[in-house]
């Protein structure tokens, strides 16, 4: 790749706040709005013009059990229960009739972004939206002390004590020189769209594997696990149909060319269903960021594993917990593998029956599994903490807390973890007592 070299230049100063937050999913959102409510002056920045992320930007909609494994406790509350409760008092959450690994509440996510935009607004948190955080800004000793931005205005700088990554990818702790590493084989990205006239009753999602499976040459459709729900109020359809092999879109060439291939599959699956004689499905609402299951992650103080998920082994320094079962999708068999705590272990398959096996013997299953923080806090840094899908965990332990309901209790605890550091004067694992 060419090289250039910019002349220096002078750019403005945004704001100077005490905590910055690149990233603004519930997790990043969660973590600006905790430190806010404790006091701290909080700035949040976001690139899409919603806050929200995979949940609003790419219309990913369920979030899963918040009680412990036989439900008979809720083990999860916090910022994910206070959204909870605000969606539900406007009618725009459906709950699961019961216990059900695959989803405990359905949003509607275009009235959670507006819920989002009110909890930053009501803690006052400096919201900067179209906004992207491109680099660590970093002091006279070169300390990172805040971040260089890249929003409607041109680039400017936020000066922050505290540093929180929120962008998934880990943008800010790559350019803050952190560690990085990858899980060998990704899970892949999934755009999804909502859709009216989706032929429900006619269709349901393993005939569609069946039929996507039988045209995957033609339509050059890759194939894995498909599924798909009514968005509440049971206008729309949303399909979480495509996906996107052996791709990293934390790189710039393959998050473009994933965007067009995903909308490329999208159209590919509603002309699969209409060539079975259906009428076409409408296409009502494209995302506006493909689904990215995972990119890259941080080499933290402690790497968190598939046993410590999959036995419930608990930590001095957890601030997450869950239940959700490790899902991993693979392509190679295409399919999702699922493990469950209580041992049960579930493959499908696009073409093939549910195989139902189990992974150890049967027996006492822990009530959730739990996560420190240490998983949270790359090595070697003390004024910067991740949040969210950069998690340092293995690829099972990641397939586990990847989901919203965990992440969102990532957000809050690095909130938490930066105001106590703000709050002690001192650095974030030092704060934490680690
Ligand atoms: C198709 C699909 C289906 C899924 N299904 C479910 C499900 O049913 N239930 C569930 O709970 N989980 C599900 N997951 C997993 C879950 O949605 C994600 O793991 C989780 O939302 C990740 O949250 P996050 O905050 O870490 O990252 P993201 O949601 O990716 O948020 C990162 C945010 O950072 C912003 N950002 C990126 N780069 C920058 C930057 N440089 N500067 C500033 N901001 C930046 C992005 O715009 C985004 O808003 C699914 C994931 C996918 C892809």
């Amino acid at each position: 790749m060419d090289i250039v070299t910019l002349p220096s230049r002078s750019v403005p100063v945004l704001a100077e706040a005490d905590i910055c937050v690149a990233g603004g999913s519930c997790t990043g959102v969660f973590a600006a709005v905790t430190a806010a409510r404790r006091g701290a002056r909080v700035a949040v920045v976001e690139p899409q013009n919603r806050f929200g992320g995979t949940a609003t930007a790419s219309q990913v909609c369920y979030w899963h059990s918040i009680f412990n494994l036989d439900y008979s406790r809720q083990i999860i509350a916090g910022m994910t229960d206070e959204i909870l409760h605000r969606l539900d008092r406007r009618g725009q959450v459906d709950y699961a009739d019961g216990p059900d690994p695959s989803w405990y509440a359905r949003l509607n996510t275009e009235e959670l972004a507006i819920e989002l935009d009110e909890l930053v607004v009501e803690a006052g948190v400096l919201p900067f939206l179209h906004t992207r955080a491109v680099d660590v800004w970093r002091d006279a000793d070169g300390r990172p002390a805040g971040l260089l931005v890249a929003g409607k205005g041109g680039l400017g700088v936020l000066k922050a004590k505290y540093l929180v990554d929120a962008t998934g990818d880990g943008d800010i702790c790559a350019a803050a020189g952190a560690e990085m590493w990858r899980n060998p084989s990704l899970q892949p990205p999934t755009a999804c769209a909502k859709m009216s006239r989706w032929p429900e009753r006619e269709v349901g999602m393993f005939e569609l594997g069946k039929w996507i499976h039988a045209e995957a040459e033609r339509y050059r459709m890759p194939e894995g696990m498909i599924w798909g729900c009514p968005t509440p109020g049971k206008n729309t359809f949303m399909l979480a149909g495509t996906k996107i092999p052996d791709a990293d879109l934390s790189d710039p060439a393959e998050l473009t060319a994933g965007e067009i291939e995903g909308r490329r599959q999208i159209r590919a699956i509603q002309d699969i269903v209409a060539g079975h004689g259906l009428p076409r499905p409408v296409l009502e609402a494209l995302p506006s960021l493909i689904g990215i299951r995972d990119t890259r992650h941080i080499r933290s103080l402690y790497r968190l594993t598939t046993d410590d998920v999959l036995y419930g082994r608990e930590f001095p320094d957890t601030i997450a917990r869950g239940t959700y079962r490790v899902d991993v999708h693979s392509q190679n068999p295409p399919g999702t593998r699922f493990l469950y705590l209580d041992g049960t272990e579930v493959f499908i398959s696009p073409d093939r029956e549910n195989e139902a096996t189990r992974w150890r013997p049967e027996g006492p299953a822990p009530e959730c599994y739990n996560i420190p923080l240490r998983s949270l806090i790359p090595a070697g840094f003390d004024n910067l903490i991740s949040a969210g899908r950069m998690i340092d965990a293995e690829t099972g332990a990641y397939g586990a807390v990847r989901v919203m309901v965990t992440m969102n209790q990532t957000g809050e605890a690095a909130g938490n973890a930066a105001y106590e550091a703000l709050d002690k004067d001192t650095g974030i694992p030092e704060a934490a007592g680690l």
